[in-house]
């Protein structure tokens, strides 16, 4: 076993996954398995994919991923600061060498039962420090991105970066613009959704790798941040996004520019942007007429809005009279919360209500009342449609 698991194991914590090194070659740990049984996903770099048994879950019900087995090696130079240029096999202790950091550089060999540590990633581990294995200014040289993953497990782990790895980082930080946003937004999404965020939004401040991956952090209120993010819970991405963006001058400026510079997919820059346009609404419920809330509550982003919402109320100690009579509304039945309009467009034209812009008044303000609780039947509709009709 490998890298990450190894290091969780140690940490107490369960692993996401498995990773397998070998001194076997590729084409071995395929004839030991079975062709049906591998995937040469990486077959040039020296990794094969083993299919778990036929039917087997995992125990949240999940689908069971290929483990990766990789075989030993050690990686040539870096001229793009982003892959070796050449991969060679080596042994276990080239292979714990060429990683990132002292506790990520860990085996656990299952036979002897013993750790293999060749690189004093227990120590640090016991410590609570993450620090690159061998020069960092060299280790961020290779591969720019290693400095944004030592944010991503000081934060998910709480460690303290080690002085010269953080020295380093500083002073290469600018060169993490030449990382692709996908790389980069991989990693922001789990510095944002752990429970540790607003650490690791300090770290990225300190490390100074926030001028090109988060500059809006430059001009933020800082005190705001800190009372959104100060609950240590598990957060969803756009939500956690949203509390930050929620507390810039603007919010909308620093969204577009985010998912440009962290390629978010369409889905979640729509979510944070209902999040943002919408939340004050929920928050003010109590004090605004049904016809203001309701579009919200039936809005395919209700539940982020929500969220957003109640986080901020809570933070900020403000009157949550809103956020709890949403919540409730939220959990009616479709024909309370939505009920079926009253008038439409083709019952404007049966009334003979000449066609045109003011449909779209009239039936807005039909919908308004009937929400308001100030009309209940088609009879009453229809009667405030003439009302306000002009002929
Ligand atoms: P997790 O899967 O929980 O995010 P992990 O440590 O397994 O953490 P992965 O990105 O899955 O992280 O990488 C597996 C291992 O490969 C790491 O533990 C590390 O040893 C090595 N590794 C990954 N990325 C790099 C990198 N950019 N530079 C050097 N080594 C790396
Ligand atoms: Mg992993």
């Amino acid at each position: 076993m490998a890298g990450g698991c190894v290091r969780d194991a140690l940490l107490g914590r369960s692993p996401k996954d498995y990773d397998v090194a070998t001194d076997a070659t590729p084409e071995s740990v395929r004839s030991v398995f079975g062709k049906s049984q591998t995937l040469a996903f990486g077959a040039s770099f020296g990794v094969i994919g083993v299919l778990p048994p036929k039917g087997l879950k995992r125990n949240d019900g999940k689908k069971l991923e290929p483990t990766e087995i990789a075989t030993f090696r050690s990686d040539g130079q870096y001229s793009d600061g982003r892959r070796p240029d050449s991969v060679h096999y080596g042994n276990a202790e080239q292979d714990a060498l060429r990683r990132d950091f002292t506790i990520n550089g860990l085996f656990y060999d299952p036979k002897s039962d013993s750790v293999v540590d060749f690189v004093g990633g227990q120590a640090d581990l016991k410590r609570g420090v993450l620090q690159t294995i061998g020069d960092p200014v060299a280790r961020f040289g290779e591969d720019k991105l290693r400095m944004l993953r030592a944010v991503r497990f000081a934060t998910s782990l709480d460690f303290k970066i080690a002085e010269a790895t953080h020295a380093a980082i500083v002073e290469h930080s600018g060169e993490i613009a030449m990382v692709s946003g996908e790389r980069i937004g991989a990693e922001m999404r789990r510095v944002m959704q752990h429970p540790n965020a607003l650490a690791g939004l300090n770290h990225l401040v300190q490390c100074k790798l926030h001028h090109a991956i988060m500059p809006e952090l430059e001009s933020a209120d800082w005190n705001r941040i800190e009372r959104l993010m100060q609950q240590k819970t598990q957060r969803e991405f756009p939500i956690s996004l949203a509390c930050v963006l929620a507390s810039l001058a603007d919010a909308w400026a620093g969204l577009r520019a985010i998912t440009n510079r962290w390629k978010l997919s369409n889905e979640e820059t729509r979510i944070v942007g209902a999040a943002i346009k919408h939340w004050s609404i929920i928050a003010q419920a109590a004090n605004l007429p049904w016809s203001q809330v309701q579009p919200r509550l039936i809005d395919r982003d209700a539940q982020a809005i929500w969220k957003l919402a109640a986080t901020i109320v809570e933070a900020e100690g403000h009157d949550d009279s809103g956020i709890r009579l949403t919540k409730d509304a939220l959990s009616w039945a479709p024909e309370k919360l939505d009920p079926p309009v009253l008038l439409s467009g083709d019952s404007l034209r049966e009334l003979g209500i000449a066609a045109g812009p003011q449909y779209k008044t009239i039936l807005q303000a039909v919908r308004d009342a009937q929400l308001n609780k100030q009309l209940e039947t088609r009879e009453e509709a229809i009667a405030l449609a003439m009302k306000l009709t002009v002929s």
